[in-house]
């Protein structure tokens, strides 16, 4: 029997049998991701209204967008336009230079970047239509909604399966991809939107072109879910208490460390600053 819900002020409320409603908090990879990090940081991305002022792009966010935006492009062409060729040219048609040094800087990992998406398509059956592109899933699980946007779900026989593309310096192991709690969500909250069967997940390493997989069990989604849980309740309990007169300082303390160098609201964080030097927009390419 399915329990109902509603939805009150942007909050779903799951309807119990002794008429109580309990309140399903809505939680997104990137807001577990934030609190874990820094509460500071987690009260100026998501509660404090207007929000403080952003620092610039990342060169290396901007490479990691233009890849994801070719192979959208590039699977919503017809499965024999999908060559290597073509998914090389759709990163020249989607680059930016943002974050990078200088022109000749964003040119190199333009082509870097054109030679990842070009030696992925040649080593990857691309043939198949997915299931989604940059879909987004969101589903009531547990105490919370479990939502984002997943790279890719591919149907594989029965099953779904969650491919998350990645860009960064290191080639990811499969204790990654067991380990990622946005995929475990993503899993949660597919098989729900979608209504179909789905454990697997997979982390595709451009850089390297490995991919990082993991086939979930019930007792793994479910430990993945207890801690969101548990993330979700601090964090409500938290916003809830500085709507009440709380102080913020206190509820959402700074986690000074080395990820002030490349946090956004560092400007506006006098604990960051103290904490050592800004980073270069574009420190975080690879050598
Ligand atoms: S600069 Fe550091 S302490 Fe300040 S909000 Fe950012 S991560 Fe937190």
């Amino acid at each position: 029997m399915s329990v109902p819900v509603r939805t009150v002020c942007g909050v779903q409320e799951q309807l119990g049998f002794d008429a109580m409603p309990k309140r399903l908090i809505k939680v997104t990879p990137s807001r577990l991701g934030v609190w874990a990090d820094c509460r500071r940081r987690f009260r100026m991305t998501y509660v404090d209204r207007p929000t403080p002022p952003r620092g610039g792009p990342w060169a290396h966010s901007t490479m990691g967008a233009v890849v994801h935006n070719a192979l959208k492009g590039l699977f919503d062409l017809p499965p024999d336009r999908r060559t290597p060729e073509t998914a090389a040219k759709l990163v020249a048609a989607h680059w930016k230079d943002d974050g990078f040094a200088d022109q000749a800087q964003a040119g190199q990992f333009r082509e870097r970047a054109a030679g990842w998406v070009h030696d992925y398509v040649k080593d990857t059956d691309v043939t198949e239509d997915p299931v989604g592109l940059e879909r987004w899933v969101s589903a009531p699980v547990g105490t919370i909604v479990a939502e984002g946007r997943v790279d890719r779900i591919d149907q594989r026989g029965d099953e779904l399966v969650i491919v998350d593309y990645k860009t960064g310096k290191h080639a990811l192991t499969t204790d990654d991809a067991r380990g990622s709690q946005a995929l475990a969500l993503y899993v949660l909250a597919a098989r729900r939107t979608l209504r179909r069967p789905c454990t697997k997940v997979e982390l595709h390493h451009l850089p390297t072109g490995t991919v990082a997989s993991w086939e979930h069990t019930e007792e793994s989604l479910g430990r993945h879910l207890s801690r969101a849980e548990e993330s979700a309740d601090e964090f409500q309990l938290a916003i809830d208490t500085a709507k009440a007169g709380g102080d913020p300082e206190v509820l959402f303390p700074p986690n000074p460390g080395r990820q002030c160098g490349w946090c956004d609201f560092r400007r506006s964080c006098a604990d960051g600053q103290a904490a050592g030097p800004a980073l270069d927009p574009w420190a975080m390419l690879s050598p």
